[in-house]
Formats: C-alpha cells, structure tokens, sequence
C-alpha cells in the first residue's frame, strides 16, 4: 500500500497522472493531509465517492499510530507513536502560555547511538534511522490528533539529528514547502557532529543551530558525553564560529545545569570566557532526573547566580522551562518505549 501523507504537491500530481486525473485533484489531497490533516481518504468529502473508492484500493493516508498518549497537566502532550515495522517514539507538543505558537518536538531516530550519560534516550542505544515521512507524520500525527495547526518544530526528541541529516534535511524541505513552517520555525539540536555542522554551514541552513555544550571544557564534557572525545570542544568551537560565518545565524547553546558538577561560578565563567567570540543566545536546562544516574538538579539560586554571571558576560540567556514532567515529557526523559514492557 501507498501511504499518501509524506508525499510532495509533484509527487501526488505524478500520482494522479496515473490514475488519469487532474493536478486539481492532487491539490485537494494535498490540502487534506498537510491542512485538514485527515487521517483516511473517506474524509476527502471534495473527491467523488468512485475515486475515493479507486484511490483506497492502491493508498492510504498513513499507517502510523498512536500507541499511547499522555496530557500533562501544564497542557503538553506525549504521544508514543507506532509504525508499521512496530518500532515506537515519542513526540512532544507544547504550548507556551499567551503565545499562538505550538511547538512540535520530534524524534529524527529510534534510540540513539551518542549515550550521553544524562539521558534517557542514549539509555537505550541505537536502533534505526527514521524516514524523512516517518519525521513529518509526528507533526501530522499531533495535527490529526488535536485538529491544532503546528507552528514550530524542534529536533529535541529522540536521536541524533546530524547523525541522519539526509532524512533530516528532507523533512525540513517538507515542512517549509507543505506545511508552511518557515524555516526560521524549525531549531535542529545536536550533540555537536562536527563535520556535519561543517556540512550545513555549506549549506547556509537558516533554520536555528542548537548545541549541546552542557560543559565549559574537555574533561568535564567527556565525563558527560563520550562524543567529546571524538570531536573535542575545541574542534566543535572551530565549527561553530565557521557556522556563524557562513550562515549568519546565531547559534543557540544548550546547557543542562547539574548540581555540584557543572553549574559551579567557575563554570559559569570558564563558560563565558569560552563563547566570548561566538554569536549565540545561551540555553540554561535544568537537569531533569533519569533513573539510574547519579546527577542532582541545580537548586533555583545557583540556576540564578549561573544566569547572571552569563548575563554578565554579555550573552542573553534563558532558562528552559521544564514542560510535561509529569508525563516524562521533559528533556531527556524520553525512551520510546512502553513502561510496561520494559
Ligand atoms: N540529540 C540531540 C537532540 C535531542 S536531545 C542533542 O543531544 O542535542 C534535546 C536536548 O535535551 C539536548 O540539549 C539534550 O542534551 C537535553 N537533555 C538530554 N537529557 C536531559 C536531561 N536528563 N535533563 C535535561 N536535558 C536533557
Ligand atoms: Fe542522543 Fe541527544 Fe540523548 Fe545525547 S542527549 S544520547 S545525543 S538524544
């Protein structure tokens, strides 16, 4: 069976052909997955009841499904979505208050082969790419779901971006061309895959650069993040201020504050003396707990004392707000799997 949803307005033209229609009707189809967000071809009430019928017998608008869903009471929402080969993963919609924007936070793999020491994805090792339509069917599996039109996507949910760029940069041709999500609206996250920042400085991608530095320096970044050892912070650095260079593009730096660890007012300043020369806005994330690790959240004044000192420095800081805790939504708690089967 063809799966609909994930194909580009030229791909369902070349598709009608076949079927000796229109490019009208390719269009309305378009329109009913990427802005109705129907889940079946009955549902296309625009198309006669015969090529529905016609269309059912070879498509269907997606195979995907929502194994389990969870509403946090600050309003986001966890689903643990299904394709077919059975591999699970989470996305996560949140809702910020007083802002129009819904902002999607998708898996680019299932588990992730980087194993940083804080997560809980990285817990679970590697276990296979997505597609780029398997990406953009989480947006349309929230779209469906709640009839709500996304505005914002953020590569923050399971897996390594960088590590399946080809997938990666396919469905952000997807949601800039069918969805209409600017690229500025999309945010792609990396543990900090060297030549591939390289590669999209080539590319001049628009879309934001978020790295996730957590660390002021080689020996503290190993301990959390064995990816240092093969691409150093000094490397990463390297890359960083070429990406500014080339794109323009301020850069965002995610920092997780760990208590006692790296959240210490030597970091903060070992930390700005680091980003003194590059362009970029600094992310501070309060830990969020993992079972089976040894890391403590930083109490609220050191989270303040770290922000002034980076304030201080000149850089504008924010302090990720923790969404869906309770749901194990928050950064990091993410796992794919069923609790119950684990
Ligand atoms: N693999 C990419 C994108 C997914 S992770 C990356 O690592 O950047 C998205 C963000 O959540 C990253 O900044 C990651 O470091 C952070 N994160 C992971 N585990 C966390 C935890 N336990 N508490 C807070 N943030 C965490
Ligand atoms: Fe992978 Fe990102 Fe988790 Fe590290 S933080 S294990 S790179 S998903």
């Amino acid at each position: 069976m063809l799966t609909l949803s994930g194909l580009k307005l030229e791909e369902l033209e070349k598709l009608m052909d076949e079927f000796g229609a229109t490019k009208f009707r390719a269009k309305q189809i378009h329109n009913w997955i990427y802005t109705k967000s129907v889940s079946t071809i009955d549902e296309m009430t625009n198309l006669s009841k015969d090529f529905r019928e016609e269309l059912k017998q070879k498509a269907v608008v997606t195979e995907t499904k929502i194994k389990v869903k969870q509403v946090s009471s600050d309003g986001t929402i966890k689903y643990l979505i299904e394709y077919p080969d059975g591999e699970c993963v989470e996305t996560v919609l949140m809702r910020f208050d007083n802002r129009a924007n819904l902002t999607a936070c998708v898996s680019s793999q299932v588990g992730c082969a980087v194993n940083c020491s804080f997560c809980a994805t990285g817990k679970r090792g590697f276990i296979r790419n997505l597609t780029y339509a398997e990406i953009i069917e989480q947006v349309l599996t929230i779209q469906r779901d709640t009839g709500l039109k996304v505005t914002n996507v953020v590569f923050m949910g399971q897996g390594e971006p960088l590590l399946n760029l080809k997938n990666v940069l396919k469905a952000l041709e997807i949601f800039n061309d069918d969805f209409q999500i600017g690229t500025r609206r999309i945010t792609i996250s990396t543990s900090g895959i060297v030549p591939k920042i390289n590669e999209l400085a080539e590319a001049e991608l628009q879309s934001t650069l978020a790295i996730s530095l957590h660390a002021p320096n080689h020996k503290l970044r190993a301990e959390l993040m064995p990816i240092e050892n093969k691409y150093p912070i000094d490397e990463l650095k390297k890359a960083l201020l070429n990406y500014v260079e080339k794109t323009g593009r301020r850069i965002t730096v995610e920092y997780i504050l760990i208590h006692g660890f790296n959240d210490t007012p030597e970091a903060a300043k070992e930390l700005a003396l680091l980003l003194r020369d590059l362009k970029c806005n600094i992310n501070l994330i309060p830990y969020n707990s993992v079972d089976d690790t040894k890391y403590k959240k930083s109490t609220n004044n050191d989270i303040m004392q770290f922000k002034y000192l980076m304030e201080h420095s000149g850089k504008k800081v924010t302090v990720r707000l923790e969404r869906g805790a309770d749901i194990d939504a928050a950064c990091g708690q993410l796992r794919g799997k069923v609790a119950a089967n684990e």
